[in-house]
């Protein structure tokens, strides 16, 4: 079983201790620009609670947490204007662990938008 690691780079974020170029913040989640963009707009949407990955949340998170993070999906691509209703549409996506290629263990959806994202899986 795996053990969330308090000192990953996004509990760090979390915690005030490193900075991150913010997009939206509710009780649920942080949004914010990732580091080092992939596409035109590539933001990253963490939940607030303490989870490895996908997987890891959907076993442990409550519903009301599951509830508030995949609105806050919403609500972040809304804000960027590349939601279905406010754009053209993007691509979520979510690694886990050592064949998905995720890198921070803490569940993170990677929103791709302001250009077509092409090929879905290389
Ligand atoms: P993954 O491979 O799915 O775990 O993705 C981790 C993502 O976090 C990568 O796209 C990194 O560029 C991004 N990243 C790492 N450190 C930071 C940071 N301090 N602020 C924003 N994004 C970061």
């Amino acid at each position: 079983m795996k053990v969330y690691d308090d000192q990953n780079i996004f509990a760090k974020i979390l915690r005030g201790e490193i900075p991150c170029n913010k997009i939206y913040e509710d009780n649920f989640v942080l949004s914010f620009y990732d580091i080092n963009p992939q596409k035109k707009i590539h933001a990253l949407v963490i939940p607030k609670g303490k989870y490895i990955d996908l997987d890891d949340f959907s076993l442990k998170a409550t519903s009301e947490e599951i509830v508030g993070f995949l609105r806050g999906v919403n609500k972040v691509a809304v804000k960027l204007g590349i939601s279905n209703n406010t754009g053209k549409g993007y691509r979520a996506l979510t690694n886990i662990s050592i064949y998905g290629g995720q890198e921070v263990p803490h569940l993170h959806f990677h929103l791709f938008g302001g250009e077509k994202i092409g090929k879905m899986v290389e």
